[in-house]
Protein backbone atom coordinates (compact mmCIF):
# COMPACT_ATOMS: atom_id res chain seq x y z
CA UNK A 1 0.00 0.00 0.00
CA UNK A 2 1.48 3.82 -0.95
CA UNK A 3 2.17 6.17 1.94
CA UNK A 4 0.25 9.03 3.12
CA UNK A 5 1.69 12.17 3.00
CA UNK A 6 3.00 12.92 6.42
CA UNK A 7 0.98 16.29 6.39
CA UNK A 8 -2.34 14.14 5.33
CA UNK A 9 -0.91 11.45 7.96
CA UNK A 10 -1.17 14.16 10.78
CA UNK A 11 -4.13 15.25 9.66
CA UNK A 12 -6.30 12.43 9.77
CA UNK A 13 -4.61 11.44 13.49
CA UNK A 14 -6.07 15.03 14.78
CA UNK A 15 -9.38 14.46 13.45
CA UNK A 16 -10.00 11.20 15.54
CA UNK A 17 -9.08 12.94 18.54
CA UNK A 18 -11.53 15.09 17.77
CA UNK A 19 -13.75 12.15 17.78
CA UNK A 20 -12.43 9.73 19.86
CA UNK A 21 -14.79 6.82 21.15
CA UNK A 22 -17.19 7.56 18.29
CA UNK A 23 -18.64 4.53 16.84
CA UNK A 24 -21.73 5.68 14.84
CA UNK A 25 -20.40 4.00 11.91
CA UNK A 26 -18.06 0.87 13.06
CA UNK A 27 -18.93 -2.40 11.15
CA UNK A 28 -21.77 -0.17 9.04
CA UNK A 29 -21.43 0.29 5.40
CA UNK A 30 -21.26 3.68 3.43
CA UNK A 31 -21.60 4.83 -0.08
CA UNK A 32 -19.48 8.21 -1.02
CA UNK A 33 -20.47 9.49 -4.41
CA UNK A 34 -17.61 11.58 -5.51
CA UNK A 35 -15.49 9.59 -2.89
CA UNK A 36 -11.67 10.47 -5.11
CA UNK A 37 -12.56 13.70 -4.46
CA UNK A 38 -11.21 16.75 -2.55
CA UNK A 39 -13.70 16.66 0.23
CA UNK A 40 -15.02 13.04 -0.62
CA UNK A 41 -11.42 11.30 -0.21
CA UNK A 42 -10.69 12.71 3.15
CA UNK A 43 -14.13 11.54 4.02
CA UNK A 44 -13.27 8.14 2.81
CA UNK A 45 -9.80 8.45 4.99
CA UNK A 46 -11.72 9.29 8.13
CA UNK A 47 -14.64 6.38 7.72
CA UNK A 48 -12.34 4.14 7.32
CA UNK A 49 -10.64 4.78 10.29
CA UNK A 50 -13.38 5.14 12.47
CA UNK A 51 -14.00 1.46 11.11
CA UNK A 52 -16.66 1.54 8.39
CA UNK A 53 -17.06 -0.46 4.90
CA UNK A 54 -16.44 2.18 1.79
CA UNK A 55 -17.64 2.28 -1.14
CA UNK A 56 -16.15 5.22 -3.04
CA UNK A 57 -17.95 6.14 -6.37
CA UNK A 58 -16.21 8.17 -8.59
CA UNK A 59 -16.25 8.89 -12.45
CA UNK A 60 -12.84 10.36 -12.50
CA UNK A 61 -14.21 13.89 -14.08
CA UNK A 62 -12.84 15.72 -11.34
CA UNK A 63 -11.84 13.81 -9.13
CA UNK A 64 -8.27 11.30 -9.00
CA UNK A 65 -7.32 7.91 -8.38
CA UNK A 66 -4.14 9.24 -6.45
CA UNK A 67 -6.46 10.56 -3.77
CA UNK A 68 -7.16 7.43 -2.71
CA UNK A 69 -4.68 4.89 -4.44
CA UNK A 70 -2.53 4.68 -0.66
CA UNK A 71 -6.45 2.40 0.09
CA UNK A 72 -6.96 0.48 -2.81
CA UNK A 73 -6.27 -3.19 -0.97
CA UNK A 74 -8.01 -2.07 2.47
CA UNK A 75 -10.26 -5.15 3.12
CA UNK A 76 -13.04 -2.14 3.96
CA UNK A 77 -12.62 -0.50 0.74
CA UNK A 78 -13.88 -0.84 -2.52
CA UNK A 79 -13.47 1.47 -5.45
CA UNK A 80 -16.26 1.71 -8.33
CA UNK A 81 -15.55 3.70 -11.62
CA UNK A 82 -18.98 4.75 -12.28
CA UNK A 83 -20.69 7.90 -13.68
CA UNK A 84 -23.18 8.91 -9.98
CA UNK A 85 -26.26 9.05 -13.10
CA UNK A 86 -25.76 5.57 -14.12
CA UNK A 87 -25.27 4.34 -10.76
CA UNK A 88 -27.74 1.42 -9.92
CA UNK A 89 -27.22 -1.15 -7.26
CA UNK A 90 -28.80 -4.08 -5.14
CA UNK A 91 -26.27 -3.15 -2.39
CA UNK A 92 -27.25 -2.17 1.68
CA UNK A 93 -25.91 1.05 2.49
CA UNK A 94 -26.39 2.94 6.42
CA UNK A 95 -24.91 5.82 5.26
CA UNK A 96 -24.78 7.85 1.81
CA UNK A 97 -22.58 10.77 0.92
CA UNK A 98 -23.71 12.45 -2.25
CA UNK A 99 -20.82 14.41 -3.02
CA UNK A 100 -20.26 14.59 -6.74
CA UNK A 101 -19.86 16.74 -8.84
CA UNK A 102 -17.42 19.52 -10.17
CA UNK A 103 -17.28 22.26 -7.78
CA UNK A 104 -14.49 24.92 -8.90
CA UNK A 105 -16.34 27.64 -11.45
CA UNK A 106 -13.78 27.81 -14.00
CA UNK A 107 -14.23 23.90 -14.71
CA UNK A 108 -18.04 23.58 -14.51
CA UNK A 109 -18.20 26.35 -16.65
CA UNK A 110 -16.48 24.16 -18.97
CA UNK A 111 -19.02 21.05 -18.45
CA UNK A 112 -22.06 22.63 -17.12
CA UNK A 113 -24.64 20.16 -17.92
CA UNK A 114 -22.32 17.50 -16.78
CA UNK A 115 -22.82 19.67 -13.64
CA UNK A 116 -26.44 19.96 -13.71
CA UNK A 117 -26.98 16.15 -14.08
CA UNK A 118 -24.56 14.86 -11.16
CA UNK A 119 -26.69 16.98 -8.76
CA UNK A 120 -29.97 16.11 -10.21
CA UNK A 121 -30.11 12.72 -11.85
CA UNK A 122 -27.32 12.01 -9.85
CA UNK A 123 -29.04 13.06 -6.63
CA UNK A 124 -32.67 10.93 -8.00
CA UNK A 125 -30.35 7.79 -8.23
CA UNK A 126 -28.39 7.82 -4.58
CA UNK A 127 -32.06 9.28 -2.46
CA UNK A 128 -33.80 6.29 -4.73
CA UNK A 129 -31.14 3.96 -2.83
CA UNK A 130 -31.53 5.83 0.38
CA UNK A 131 -35.04 4.80 -0.15
CA UNK A 132 -34.83 1.47 -0.30
CA UNK A 133 -31.99 0.89 2.41
CA UNK A 134 -33.29 3.39 4.82
CA UNK A 135 -29.89 4.93 4.98
CA UNK A 136 -28.98 8.32 6.12
CA UNK A 137 -28.01 10.15 3.26
CA UNK A 138 -25.96 13.40 3.10
CA UNK A 139 -26.17 15.52 0.24
CA UNK A 140 -22.88 18.38 -0.14
CA UNK A 141 -24.21 21.76 -1.02
CA UNK A 142 -22.79 24.75 -1.29
CA UNK A 143 -22.56 28.40 -0.27
CA UNK A 144 -23.39 29.00 -3.74
CA UNK A 145 -27.18 28.70 -3.19
CA UNK A 146 -26.88 32.35 -2.06
CA UNK A 147 -25.65 33.38 -4.99
CA UNK A 148 -24.78 37.11 -4.30
CA UNK A 149 -25.89 37.38 -0.90
CA UNK A 150 -27.25 40.53 0.77
CA UNK A 151 -27.03 39.01 4.22
CA UNK A 152 -23.54 38.42 5.40
CA UNK A 153 -23.01 36.48 7.55
CA UNK A 154 -25.79 34.36 5.64
CA UNK A 155 -27.80 32.04 7.68
CA UNK A 156 -29.61 29.11 6.53
CA UNK A 157 -32.77 30.93 6.02
CA UNK A 158 -31.72 33.12 3.78
CA UNK A 159 -33.47 32.59 0.22
CA UNK A 160 -30.73 33.49 -1.72
CA UNK A 161 -29.99 36.02 -4.98
CA UNK A 162 -29.27 33.58 -7.58
CA UNK A 163 -29.06 34.55 -11.54
CA UNK A 164 -30.62 31.65 -12.91
CA UNK A 165 -29.32 32.26 -16.57
CA UNK A 166 -26.20 33.05 -16.01
CA UNK A 167 -22.65 31.53 -16.12
CA UNK A 168 -22.48 29.93 -12.61
CA UNK A 169 -26.46 28.73 -12.93
CA UNK A 170 -25.45 25.39 -14.03
CA UNK A 171 -23.49 25.23 -10.22
CA UNK A 172 -25.94 27.09 -8.58
CA UNK A 173 -29.09 26.37 -9.34
CA UNK A 174 -28.36 22.13 -10.14
CA UNK A 175 -27.07 22.36 -5.92
CA UNK A 176 -30.62 24.22 -5.61
CA UNK A 177 -32.63 21.78 -7.30
CA UNK A 178 -30.46 18.83 -5.48
CA UNK A 179 -31.42 20.56 -2.22
CA UNK A 180 -35.27 20.40 -2.98
CA UNK A 181 -34.71 16.87 -4.49
CA UNK A 182 -33.39 16.18 -1.02
CA UNK A 183 -36.31 17.74 0.98
CA UNK A 184 -38.98 15.96 -1.49
CA UNK A 185 -37.56 12.80 -0.38
CA UNK A 186 -37.73 13.59 3.06
CA UNK A 187 -41.53 15.09 3.27
CA UNK A 188 -43.03 12.55 0.52
CA UNK A 189 -41.28 9.16 1.79
CA UNK A 190 -39.43 9.87 5.25
CA UNK A 191 -36.10 9.62 3.79
CA UNK A 192 -33.24 10.64 6.71
CA UNK A 193 -31.83 13.62 4.24
CA UNK A 194 -29.40 15.94 5.41
CA UNK A 195 -28.06 18.59 3.79
CA UNK A 196 -24.94 20.70 4.04
CA UNK A 197 -23.41 23.97 2.50
CA UNK A 198 -20.34 23.72 2.09
CA UNK A 199 -18.45 27.03 2.11
CA UNK A 200 -15.05 27.61 0.45
CA UNK A 201 -12.73 25.04 1.82
CA UNK A 202 -8.64 24.28 1.18
CA UNK A 203 -5.95 21.90 2.08
CA UNK A 204 -4.11 18.85 0.60
CA UNK A 205 -5.80 17.39 -2.03
CA UNK A 206 -7.81 20.98 -3.83
CA UNK A 207 -6.21 20.73 -6.94
CA UNK A 208 -4.01 23.42 -8.00
CA UNK A 209 -3.84 22.46 -12.01
CA UNK A 210 -5.75 24.32 -15.15
CA UNK A 211 -9.37 24.61 -14.41
CA UNK A 212 -9.40 23.25 -11.15
CA UNK A 213 -7.13 25.72 -9.48
CA UNK A 214 -8.64 27.74 -6.81
CA UNK A 215 -7.96 30.81 -5.28
CA UNK A 216 -6.01 28.64 -2.49
CA UNK A 217 -4.41 26.17 -4.72
CA UNK A 218 -4.12 28.30 -7.50
CA UNK A 219 -1.87 31.29 -5.91
CA UNK A 220 -0.08 28.50 -3.68
CA UNK A 221 0.67 27.09 -6.52
CA UNK A 222 1.78 30.12 -8.50
CA UNK A 223 4.05 31.47 -5.29
CA UNK A 224 6.12 28.60 -5.16
CA UNK A 225 6.63 28.62 -8.46
CA UNK A 226 7.67 31.98 -8.83
CA UNK A 227 4.72 32.98 -11.40
CA UNK A 228 2.29 36.55 -11.10
CA UNK A 229 -0.20 35.68 -8.38
CA UNK A 230 -3.89 36.24 -10.64
CA UNK A 231 -6.44 38.09 -8.49
CA UNK A 232 -9.60 38.58 -10.85
CA UNK A 233 -11.24 42.44 -10.23
CA UNK A 234 -9.65 44.77 -7.74
CA UNK A 235 -9.53 41.77 -5.10
CA UNK A 236 -11.98 43.44 -2.26
CA UNK A 237 -14.31 40.36 -2.71
CA UNK A 238 -13.94 38.19 0.16
CA UNK A 239 -14.96 34.35 0.86
CA UNK A 240 -14.27 32.89 3.99
CA UNK A 241 -12.18 29.99 4.10
CA UNK A 242 -12.51 26.65 5.95
CA UNK A 243 -9.27 23.71 6.24
CA UNK A 244 -10.70 20.50 5.29
CA UNK A 245 -9.57 19.01 8.52
CA UNK A 246 -12.44 21.00 10.20
CA UNK A 247 -14.81 20.41 7.48
CA UNK A 248 -14.45 16.98 7.22
CA UNK A 249 -14.97 16.54 10.62
CA UNK A 250 -18.38 18.85 10.08
CA UNK A 251 -19.66 16.55 7.57
CA UNK A 252 -19.27 13.59 9.41
CA UNK A 253 -21.22 14.72 12.57
CA UNK A 254 -23.67 16.10 9.64
CA UNK A 255 -23.88 12.19 8.63
CA UNK A 256 -24.34 10.61 11.75
CA UNK A 257 -25.74 12.87 14.37
CA UNK A 258 -29.26 12.67 15.16
CA UNK A 259 -30.84 15.37 15.08
CA UNK A 260 -30.60 16.72 11.81
CA UNK A 261 -32.55 14.99 9.57
CA UNK A 262 -34.37 17.12 6.88
CA UNK A 263 -32.17 19.84 8.29
CA UNK A 264 -29.85 22.34 6.23
CA UNK A 265 -26.36 23.13 7.94
CA UNK A 266 -23.76 25.61 6.75
CA UNK A 267 -20.31 24.49 7.56
CA UNK A 268 -17.33 26.81 7.21
CA UNK A 269 -14.95 28.86 8.67
CA UNK A 270 -16.65 32.64 9.73
CA UNK A 271 -13.52 34.46 9.16
CA UNK A 272 -13.94 36.68 6.38
CA UNK A 273 -10.89 37.54 4.03
CA UNK A 274 -10.28 39.57 0.66
CA UNK A 275 -8.71 38.01 -1.84
CA UNK A 276 -6.01 40.62 -1.79
CA UNK A 277 -5.61 39.28 2.12
CA UNK A 278 -5.16 35.99 0.71
CA UNK A 279 -3.03 36.60 -1.84
CA UNK A 280 -0.81 38.68 0.12
CA UNK A 281 -0.94 36.28 3.10
CA UNK A 282 0.13 33.21 0.64
CA UNK A 283 2.72 35.30 -0.97
CA UNK A 284 4.44 35.82 2.91
CA UNK A 285 4.02 32.17 3.65
CA UNK A 286 5.66 31.02 1.22
CA UNK A 287 8.40 33.62 0.84
CA UNK A 288 7.74 34.16 -2.87
CA UNK A 289 9.08 36.78 -4.97
CA UNK A 290 5.90 36.61 -7.54
CA UNK A 291 4.09 39.53 -8.37
CA UNK A 292 0.57 39.63 -7.34
CA UNK A 293 -1.56 40.93 -10.73
CA UNK A 294 -4.94 42.07 -11.33
CA UNK A 295 -7.04 40.45 -14.21
CA UNK A 296 -10.45 41.15 -15.27
CA UNK A 297 -13.39 40.31 -13.40
CA UNK A 298 -15.01 37.39 -13.71
CA UNK A 299 -18.91 37.45 -14.15
CA UNK A 300 -21.55 37.14 -11.14
CA UNK A 301 -18.40 36.43 -9.41
CA UNK A 302 -20.00 36.65 -5.40
CA UNK A 303 -19.15 40.27 -3.51
CA UNK A 304 -19.14 38.63 -0.07
CA UNK A 305 -19.31 35.61 1.29
CA UNK A 306 -19.33 34.53 4.98
CA UNK A 307 -21.43 32.04 7.08
CA UNK A 308 -23.42 32.19 9.98
CA UNK A 309 -22.59 29.33 11.20
CA UNK A 310 -24.71 29.37 14.79
CA UNK A 311 -27.09 26.04 13.66
CA UNK A 312 -24.08 24.27 13.35
CA UNK A 313 -22.75 24.97 16.75
CA UNK A 314 -26.06 24.79 18.43
CA UNK A 315 -27.48 20.90 16.73
CA UNK A 316 -23.86 19.62 16.10
CA UNK A 317 -21.50 21.49 18.68
CA UNK A 318 -19.11 22.04 15.94
CA UNK A 319 -16.99 25.04 14.71
CA UNK A 320 -13.52 25.15 13.16
CA UNK A 321 -10.56 25.14 14.93
CA UNK A 322 -7.83 25.69 12.29
CA UNK A 323 -6.74 29.03 11.44
CA UNK A 324 -6.17 30.74 8.23
CA UNK A 325 -2.39 30.80 8.77
CA UNK A 326 -1.80 27.56 10.37
CA UNK A 327 -3.79 25.59 7.42
CA UNK A 328 -2.22 27.84 4.28
CA UNK A 329 1.35 26.08 6.16
CA UNK A 330 0.31 22.59 6.12
CA UNK A 331 -1.05 23.07 2.46
CA UNK A 332 1.87 24.79 1.58
CA UNK A 333 4.07 22.14 2.34
CA UNK A 334 1.87 19.40 1.14
CA UNK A 335 1.69 21.15 -2.05
CA UNK A 336 5.60 21.81 -2.23
CA UNK A 337 6.33 18.34 -1.81
CA UNK A 338 4.04 17.46 -4.59
CA UNK A 339 5.84 19.72 -6.98
CA UNK A 340 9.01 18.53 -6.16
CA UNK A 341 7.96 14.71 -6.49
N1 LIG B 1 -9.95 34.09 -7.81
C1 LIG B 1 -8.90 34.89 -8.24
N2 LIG B 1 -7.91 34.32 -8.96
C2 LIG B 1 -7.89 32.99 -9.31
C3 LIG B 1 -8.95 32.17 -8.86
C4 LIG B 1 -9.96 32.76 -8.11
O1 LIG B 1 -8.87 36.09 -7.94
O2 LIG B 1 -6.93 32.58 -9.98
C5 LIG B 1 -11.04 34.70 -7.04
C6 LIG B 1 -12.42 34.42 -7.62
O3 LIG B 1 -12.75 35.37 -8.60
C7 LIG B 1 -13.28 34.53 -6.38
C8 LIG B 1 -12.38 34.03 -5.26
O4 LIG B 1 -11.05 34.15 -5.75
O5 LIG B 1 -13.63 35.88 -6.13
C9 LIG B 1 -12.63 32.59 -4.87
O6 LIG B 1 -12.57 31.80 -6.03
P1 LIG B 1 -12.61 30.21 -5.99
O7 LIG B 1 -12.48 29.74 -7.39
O8 LIG B 1 -11.63 29.71 -5.02
O9 LIG B 1 -14.04 29.82 -5.41
P2 LIG B 1 -15.51 30.46 -5.46
O10 LIG B 1 -15.69 31.02 -4.11
O11 LIG B 1 -15.60 31.52 -6.52
O12 LIG B 1 -16.39 29.30 -5.73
Amino acid sequence: MKRLDPVLEEDTKRMLVDLEGDSAVEGRSVLVTGGAGFLGSWLCDLLLKLGAQVTCLDNFSSGRLDNVSHLLGHERFRLVKQDVTRFECNDKYDFIVHAASRASPEDYQIHPIETMLANSLGSLKVLEVARRCDSKILYTSTSEVYGDAKVIPTPEDYWGNVNPIGPRSCYDEAKRFGEALFMSYYRKYGVDVRIARIFNTYGPRLREDSAYGRAVSRFISQALRGDDITVYGDGEQTRSFCYVTDMTVGLYLMLTREGVKGQVVNLGNPRETTINELAELIKRITNSRSRIVHLPPVPDDPRRRCPDISRATELLGWRPRVSLEDGLRRTVEWLKRKIES
